[in-house]
């Protein structure tokens, strides 16, 4: 079994941090910052870093990427179309990679960036999706590089992924995203009950992730384009008919830029 933490990075990343605990072996997603991980490696004698899985090419996903390499030798996997430091294995839509003996096929999400990838473990009992800044809990990365259509087209992808499906996104957002699912969707009673719960946690100062697909497709309201209720939020918001999904999710995608 792999044991799975997050590293906080910066003020609101998460660095997922894979163990093998017979092995003794490590791999990290999405590394932004080397210290986090240099630390937790200084706590756990003998544990060494095998792998590094990187999304996209952002600074805040791949600074400690070439520094963590040099220190530990560890195999470096990321997107093809992308510029990422010290990549070794180049990642396209349909590929697999093995890490600590788990198997995850890579998905591309374009979108927030356009060779933005996505990782899925298929398990009958604890799927696993790293979605980096695509798909997060209760809401979606922005578009930096990538048109509505594409990232709406990405984000449907995953949501077909099992309801089991533990999703590890790359940061703590979730508050935020959800006070604007209450917005887009004041009536719905799975939004509601999420954002007490995800306030209470974050009164503790707890982590609201992982998430699960079951979940999202429930609350996160750029799963939910095709919801007549959120249509028309979208139509009242744009003053226009946003006759299919892809129009409803680019009106809220916008209106969530300005929330
Ligand atoms: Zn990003
Ligand atoms: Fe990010």
């Amino acid at each position: 079994m792999i044991q799975i933490d997050a590293l906080p990075a910066f003020s609101d990343n998460y660095i997922w941090l894979l163990q093998d605990n017979a092995s003794k072996r490590c791999a990290v997603v999405d590394p932004g910052d080397a210290a986090p991980v240099l630390a937790w490696l200084d706590d756990h004698p003998g544990w060494h870093l095998s792998d590094i899985l990187v999304t996209h090419h952002h600074a805040d996903h791949t600074g400690g990427v070439a520094q963590l390499k040099n220190l530990s030798g560890a195999r470096v996997y990321g997107p093809a179309s992308e510029n990422i430091p010290a990549r070794d294995v180049a990642l396209d839509d349909g590929d697999e990679v093995t890490v600590l003996g788990l198997t995850f096929a890579v998905h591309a999400v374009a979108g927030h960036t356009l060779g933005h990838i996505a990782f899925y473990h298929a398990d009958s009992q604890r799927p696993l999706l790293f979605s980096g800044d695509t798909l997060f809990a209760a809401g979606c990365g922005r578009l930096f590089e990538g048109t509505p259509q594409q990232m709406h087209h990405s984000l449907q992808r995953l949501a077909t992924l099992p309801d089991a499906t533990l999703v590890y996104c790359a940061h703590e957002y979730t508050l935020s995203n959800l006070r604007f699912a209450v917005a887009v969707e004041p009536d719905n009673p799975d939004v509601a009950a999420r954002f007490e719960q995800v306030t209470q946690w974050r009164e503790q100062d707890r982590i609201s992730l992982p998430s699960n697909l079951a979940l999202e497709r429930k609350t996160n309201p750029f799963l939910r384009a095709s919801q007549p209720s959120v249509k028309q939020k979208a139509d009242e918001r744009t003053g226009t008919d946003n006759a299919s999904p892809v129009e409803v999710f680019a009106a809220l995608r916008a209106w969530k830029d300005k929330f």
